[in-house]
């Protein structure tokens, strides 16, 4: 599959002619404005011409005419503006998603680059008008769903014509300080304006054609669909709170979805209240943690994965037979300590070869192994190949126990990683399969990064990288994968194709609880 991205053009000679490394275009109605930006840009070695377009609509509108005939390779507008919402602050910096009619879909880049030099950037729809708003056109305009109002960027903008654009607008003014507190809200405005230039900078210098490989499979996996379903369901059922044991699974973005619908996501289960319904989370518990439950008159709602449930009947099965079982895992992580539980006293711990060396077996001829679902394959057989060199009789997993999607994913983006400068893994800190596709391409030789979703995306990162990896570990949504494409897309034309390793069909059946 392979599909391309481009910016919609109007056709003007300029944009047909321009070139990826043509200059950056940062422009700057007003001089005060231009100020402040060329002494924010001082202290880079060539620092990018910063040129005044004039005050207004009208000014702008000339100016995009020029403009439309001039090779340059992107467009950078920077200015101040009047705040629409009232949660906006004098300084806030505000980058646009919407330009009047032009879309700048680099902004969730831009914002995420702000915020890491420590100002308070937000994304949103910037309205271009032909007079100063006052409160009551405020209002109207902030119900409409913009968030700040000036007088040039939209014909500015336009005047991109397909070419990267992005705007950054300083709050000079707002709903509750409006203009009659301009020249502190100015003065505050024209600081950050300051400095916000730089990134102006690395924008441009990130910006250019790209190729996307998306490796497949990627994204949810058949445990990590279920859970999120049994919560929702719960959520349909019983209405708000439901509580979720721990994290359902690990990803921000899915936590922070279902906390707004009304999931309480609590460490341990002493925050539930006595009776209520709690859901145990995918990654699974101990059966310390169900007899808790049990005694606390808990009604329990089982989301753990059945991939993890059958690592802990092996643990089971394994201990009663008298076998001293290493367990090849991560300390610390929550599904670890739910199979750690099963047979506390016959299971230890090995996460390295070294571990291995030390393990002290209460009988060398009964030793078995099992894994974490979501270890790199490379990894895990390291350490199971020393389990096996060291006690020959060692009994394994009857099926593998690192899972198929854990498997699949590390495999589908060794496929791309090797042809790409770069690959970008979408997924949470904490999502241990998402940090092994990480580490799969580093493996290969190929830089990579686990991000959260595109503002998390460096604009260093980016320079004079033309082919970039994507993909997802099993927790991350498939939503977060078209967001990252789409914010970099607004880099320049981006040409997505997929290659896929393998096709996944695995479904999981629900809970009774939760079947109707
Ligand atoms: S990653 Fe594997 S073990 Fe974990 S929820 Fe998904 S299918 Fe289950």
């Amino acid at each position: 599959m392979t599909e391309t991205i481009p910016k919609p053009r109007e056709g003007g000679a300029g944009a047909d002619d321009a070139s990826e490394s043509d200059p950056l275009l940062l422009l700057a109605p007003l001089r005060i404005e231009a100020r402040a930006i060329r002494r924010g840009l001082r202290n880079l070695a060539e620092p990018p011409a910063v040129t005044r377009t004039g005050y207004g609509t009208t000014r702008a509108a000339q100016q995009a005419g020029r403009l439309s005939h001039d090779p340059f390779g992107q467009m950078m507008i920077m200015g101040v503006g009047g705040g629409l919402s009232t949660d906006l602050s004098p300084g806030d910096l505000v980058v646009g998603t919407e330009v009047g009619a032009v879309t700048c879909e680099s902004a969730p880049i831009l914002v995420g680059e702000l915020r890491r030099a420590g100002l308070p950037a937000r994304a949103g729809r910037i309205a271009t008008v032909d007079h100063l708003v006052r409160r009551a056109e405020r209002a109207k305009l902030a119900a409409e769903g913009w968030l700040l109002a000036d007088m040039e960027s939209a014909p500015l903008a336009a005047a991109a014509d397909g070419r990267p654009v992005a705007v950054i607008r300083a709050v000079s003014d707002t709903p509750h300080h409006p203009l009659a507190g301009i020249v502190s809200g100015g003065l505050a405005a024209l600081r950050s304006l300051r400095a916000a230039a730089p990134v102006a900078e690395r924008w441009a210098a990130a910006c250019g054609t790209r190729q996307v490989l998306l490796a497949g499979p990627r994204s949810f996996c058949a445990g990590v669909e279920r859970a999120i379903e049994i919560v929702e369901r719960v959520l349909e059922r019983q209405g708000e709170p439901v509580y979720v044991r721990k994290q359902i699974v690990h990803n921000t973005r899915v936590v922070g979805d279902l906390e707004s619908r009304g999931a309480v996501f609590v460490d341990e289960l002493d925050q539930v209240p006595d009776g209520a319904t709690v859901v145990f989370s995918a990654h699974g518990v101990s059966p310390m943690v169900r007899e808790d439950a049990a005694r606390r008159g808990l009604a329990v709602i089982d989301a753990t994965c059945p991939l993890v449930s059958k690592v802990h009947a092996e643990a089971r099965r394994f201990a009663a037979d008298g076998y001293t079982v290493a367990l090849i895992g991560h300390a610390g992580h929550e599904e670890v300590e739910g199979t750690l539980g099963e047979a506390p006293d016959s299971t230890v711990l090995v996460q390295t070869a070294a571990d291995v060396a030390a393990l002290r077996p209460r009988d060398g001829e009964r030793v078995a192994y099992l894994m974490q679902t979501t270890l790199s394959v490379d990894e895990a057989a390291e350490v199971s190949g020393a389990l096996r060199e060291r006690f020959p009789a060692v009994r394994g997993p009857g099926s593998d126990d690192i899972c198929y999607a854990t498997t699949n994913r590390q495999a589908a983006v060794r496929a791309v990683a090797a042809d790409s400068d770069l690959v970008l893994v979408a997924g949470s800190k904490n999502s241990s399969n998402s940090v092994r596709l990480v580490e799969t391409c580093e493996r290969v030789g190929t830089p990579a990064h686990l991000i959260d979703g595109a503002s998390d995306i460096q604009l260093d990162w980016l320079a004079g990288v033309s082919t970039i990896g994507l993909t997802a570990g099993a927790s991350a949504p498939p939503a977060v994968v078209e967001e990252i494409i789409s914010a970099l897309s607004g880099l320049g034309e981006v040409s997505v194709s997929e290659r896929v390793t393998t096709t996944e069909s695995i479904r999981f059946g629900l809970p009774k609880e939760v079947r109707q």
